[in-house]
């Protein structure tokens, strides 16, 4: 058996489950069952995949056609609720709604204004926002954005770059290929580094030469960019005042917590908490871990610091019973089908 007839009869096998918890009501049992849980769902950017002026990032994005299809089939199940809502149910001081949604856009890209939230609205969702301060200010693409940009600008050979005696090597020849090299050295880089301020300076240094290299980096087109610009405060502050979204807090530099001494952390989490009560006028209680990396210091840190509640990358539904400070969530499933999603979000 051949591999396409072994993923084609898999793919089969998958859909003749599906169909048969569909038919005799497991699903709908498991989604009732659940109904007093509430589901998180977790975004990033949203655009297009496909348009002509325009790079298209390595990283799965959502296309705007795709959340709303996805949100269409979800509001059938579920009621979308905004992130006070979660909370006070959680905390039990709201009354429980059943199959309750939260809506959450991790790091704060402009496209999520621009694309996303009109799409929310047609479904009355008041999603909220992670935004990291110190992008905002400085208006700078995320260093993982300007990576994936200049290895893009140097597409067709194998790409050999010397940073502090290391070698780096990258297989530019096709875009399949260059996309796997890109995880591959992102994932390793991930494992190896404990410390995020050296790790986000080798990106930046290898970045730097592939800018050389191409003529071209991110910083120059970012401002016009839909991928990887990110929303101003004045865009963040007339979509909370006008009450379509919240906004709360995703670190100044989006460092991983785990990776930083005390006094960093503590920065991390209290100058994000300044920057956005400042410049928005509303409370900052909530917050969401980069990349999901949370220890015990920083959640007493979040706490004495007033924070209510935080957001990591662990996969479930929340429950009253849960600790508040290591709230779960599910990556927003992409393409699925009406049964696909019921099961994933229920199991
Ligand atoms: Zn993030």
């Amino acid at each position: 058996m051949n591999f396409l007839t072994l993923f084609k009869s898999k793919l089969l096998l998958k859909k003749a489950f599906l169909w048969i918890l569909s038919k005799f009501g497991v699903l709908a049992f498991l989604h009732y069952k659940n109904r007093h849980k509430i589901c998180v769902l977790m975004l990033h950017g949203v655009m297009e995949k496909q348009t002509a002026n325009t790079w298209n990032p390595l990283r799965s994005q959502i296309s705007p056609n795709e959340l709303k299809r996805t949100l269409k089939i979800l509001s059938g199940y579920y009621r979308f609720i905004n992130i006070d809502q979660a909370v006070d149910i959680l905390t039990g001081q709201m009354p429980l709604i059943d199959n309750a949604m939260l809506i959450t856009f991790d790091d704060g890209y402009r496209n999520n204004i621009d694309y996303a939230l009109p799409i929310c609205e047609q479904f009355g969702i008041k999603p909220v926002l992670f935004v990291v301060t110190g992008h905002i200010d400085s208006g700078l693409p995320f260093w993982f954005d300007r990576f994936d940009y200049a290895l893009q600008q140097n597409m067709g050979e194998w790409l050999s770059l010397q940073y502090e005696h290391e070698t780096y090597l990258f297989d530019a020849t096709s875009r399949g290929a260059l996309q796997k090299s890109y995880k591959v050295f992102r994932d390793d880089c991930k494992r190896k580094f404990t410390d995020d301020i050296k790790m986000n300076q080798l990106f930046n240094g290898l970045s730097e030469m592939l800018e050389q290299q191409s003529g071209k980096a991110l910083s120059d087109i970012c401002a016009d960019d839909d991928w990887s610009a990110i929303a101003s405060w004045s865009q963040l502050q007339k979509a909370v005042t006008q009450g379509r979204m919240d906004v709360a807090s995703h670190t100044v530099d989006h460092f991983r917590l785990g990776n930083l001494s005390a006094p960093q952390m503590l920065s991390q989490i209290k100058q994000s908490k300044i920057r956005i009560e400042e410049k928005m006028a509303v409370k900052c209680q909530y917050f969401c871990y980069p990349n999901g990396n949370y220890n015990k210091s920083a959640i007493s840190l979040l706490k004495s610091n007033g924070f209510k509640a935080a957001f990591s990358t662990d996969v479930g539904l929340c429950q009253s019973k849960d600790d508040l400070m290591t709230l779960k969530r599910f990556s927003f499933p992409l393409d699925k089908s009406e049964s696909e999603l019921l099961y994933l979000l229920n199991r």
